[in-house]
């Protein structure tokens, strides 16, 4: 049927980097990393009804998302008879790295890099967003960068629309423990995009240090930590804990904020810096800043400029110079709609549902790509399934144009 991009496909498979038929690098996202991703081990993705649907949800995101700092689907290989169809293949651009792998290497990090890869997280989360998405597992390695430092959020394994209805309970199993927000250690029954912040602010605080900020054995520990820095929390910041967590904290010795020690996270901590900083990790979750807000502080400024005039794909040089953008931070328009939730009641359904959803999203001009798994390279390739992001990135350094 499709051979030439069957080979195409197999050079993926052993990680060359530019296939003849395709314009791009690319990397294939195989079903074990987004197991990976959730936090029940599923041997197969059509296993049960929950995961058939996170499943499902992960994809119809990856093919809405169209934002240069959000990871979205490149393609779906197309999926055998629904007889035979098991597993589900994305394509999405190649990333050398993500932000874990490159805050515990010895790469020297400037001060331009923490503002340039902070302004990009922001960037996407905005997005993210305006699309009515909480991401919920915002940590460094769900920060994907390449070479020249143009960061993408991605994962979003655990990302879900907003829940606007406040007596509907939401679950507390979210966010890698050294990100989560206090809110949700506290045991809050609801929460909003600001735990998605909380970890921005973590993160900000890592990127300076080059150390976890809340590096904490437990939950409850974890807590602890945040109320050392933050110093004891009002009982109108804690109104949304449950009844254990506030007495916890009563019950212990009345803490002073301690807020300056930010300074000494790095020479690079500036007054501006900390003052962003201190903006996000705020206890009560109604007055962090919001990512829109946050773009806004003049930290940010020389983030914004270093990425719109060399990082971007929104703005362009012509022999007259620069032609910027009007708008450098976008937001999207409708929001992400997860009405298709409502009527999933079968393993069966639901793989039928996507069977045609990854069909439908190949009705253009291209011939389908599908996969030759007799060949060598998709053997050696399905062996290794876990270093999909972490191909090059060794022997490369950063660059900032
Ligand atoms: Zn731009």
């Amino acid at each position: 049927h499709c051979e030439h991009n069957q080979d195409a496909l197999s050079q993926q498979g052993a990680r060359e980097t530019e296939p003849a038929a395709l314009p791009h690098r690319w990397s294939v996202t195989d079903h074990q990393r987004w197991k990976a991703s959730c936090p029940q081990k599923m041997p197969n993705v059509f296993q049960n009804l929950v995961s058939c649907k996170r499943v499902f949800r992960e994809l119809k995101m990856l093919c809405f998302f169209k934002h240069e700092n959000v990871l979205s689907a490149l393609d779906i290989l197309q999926p055998p008879h629904i007889d035979y169809f098991e597993e589900i293949y994305v394509v999405t651009e190649l990333m050398q790295s993500d932000l874990h792998k490159i805050i515990v290497s010895p790469q020297p990090l400037s001060s331009d890099h923490a503002k340039v890869f902070l302004y990009q997280i922001l960037r996407g989360l905005k997005y993210l967003h305006s699309a009515g998405i909480l991401h919920r597992d915002i940590k460094p390695g769900n920060l994907l960068v390449n070479s020249n430092c143009v960061l993408k959020i991605c994962d979003f394994g655990l990302a879900r629309v907003e829940e606007t209805d406040e007596s509907r309970h939401m679950t507390q199993e979210v966010v890698t423990q050294y990100y989560r927000a206090p809110e949700i250690l506290m045991g809050s029954r609801h929460y909003s995009n600001s735990i998605d912040i909380w970890s921005v602010g973590c993160i900000f605080a890592e990127l300076l240090g080059r150390r976890i900020l809340f590096q904490a054995q437990s939950p409850i520990q974890q807590l602890d930590l945040i109320t050392d820095l933050l110093g004891t929390p009002s009982m109108e910041a804690m109104r949304t804990a449950c009844e254990g967590a506030r007495a916890h904290i009563l019950r212990g010795p009345h803490k002073q904020p301690s807020l300056p020690v930010l300074y000494t996270l790095s020479s690079q901590a500036t007054h501006e810096a900390v003052h962003l900083l201190c903006r996000m990790l705020v206890f009560d979750p109604s007055k962090r800043i919001s990512a829109k807000d946050a773009l806004a502080h003049p930290y940010l400024d020389e983030g914004r400029l270093r990425y719109h005039t060399c990082m971007c794909k929104c703005c362009y040089t012509t022999s007259s110079g620069r032609v910027y953008t009007s708008d450098f931070e976008p937001v999207t328009n409708p929001k992400f709609d997860d009405g298709f939730e409502k009527n999933l009641s079968s393993v069966r359904q639901v793989k039928e549902i996507i069977h045609q959803f990854i069909l439908e999203q190949q009705k253009g001009s291209r011939v389908p790509l599908c996969i030759n798994p007799q060949s060598a390279a998709f053997k050696s390739f399905i062996r290794k399934p876990s270093s999909s992001v972490d191909v090059m990135y060794e022997e490369q350094s950063l660059v900032l144009e």
